[in-house]
Formats: C-alpha cells, sequence, structure tokens
C-alpha cells in the first residue's frame, strides 16, 4: 500500500503494530490529546517507552499520516531514516 491509496487498509503493518502492543496498552492510551498537541515533545517522550514504537511508525508512514505523533515522531509527511528503503519508498 502507498501513501496515494488511503482507501486499503495497511493490514500488515496493523497486524505488525498489534502483535507488538500485546494485551499491554501503549502510553498514549493514558494522555491521547498529548498526542495531537502543538507541542509535541510530552508525546514524543512517551513514545521513547512503547514496545511497538517502530510498528506504529511504519502504519503511521503507510497511511499517510499528516499531524499527531506517531512512534514518536511528529509527522510532518517525511519518511522516517529508522525504515527500511522499501518502506521508506512505501511511505513517499
Ligand atoms: S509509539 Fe504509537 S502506540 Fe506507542 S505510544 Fe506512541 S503513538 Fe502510541
Amino acid at each position: 500500500m502507498s501513501a496515494s491509496d488511503p482507501l486499503q487498509e495497511p493490514t500488515a503493518e496493523l497486524a505488525a503494530l498489534a502483535s507488538a502492543l500485546g494485551t499491554i496498552p501503549p502510553p498514549c492510551r493514558v494522555d491521547p490529546e498529548a498526542f495531537y498537541a502543538p507541542q509535541p515533545e510530552r508525546a514524543v517522550a512517551l513514545c521513547r517507552d512503547c514496545h511497538g514504537r517502530l510498528e506504529c511508525l511504519a502504519l503511521a508512514e503507510a497511511v499517510g499520516e499528516q499531524w499527531g505523533v506517531w512512534g514518536g515522531r511528529s509527522f510532518e509527511r517525511r519518511p522516517s531514516p529508522q525504515l527500511s528503503p522499501s518502506l521508506r519508498q512505501r511511505a513517499s
């Protein structure tokens, strides 16, 4: 899936995130408003301890997320250097 195909669900990325998170609620469940606040520092810090951080980042990039904090990153629509080249290409 690419960011130009928003009607397809990123099932692989969703499954990877669900698997990584397991039954432990992620930190964003504690303070969801922080993840869309104008100042993203608190959300970015909360993501650092999340066991699904890389999977969350991959999902956000796969769906072309354009705002909010996902996977420890405040989105400005740039592929992350932490992702594989193929995923980076899919996210751009
Ligand atoms: S990495 Fe994703 S799932 Fe984890 S706290 Fe951050 S936004 Fe939530």
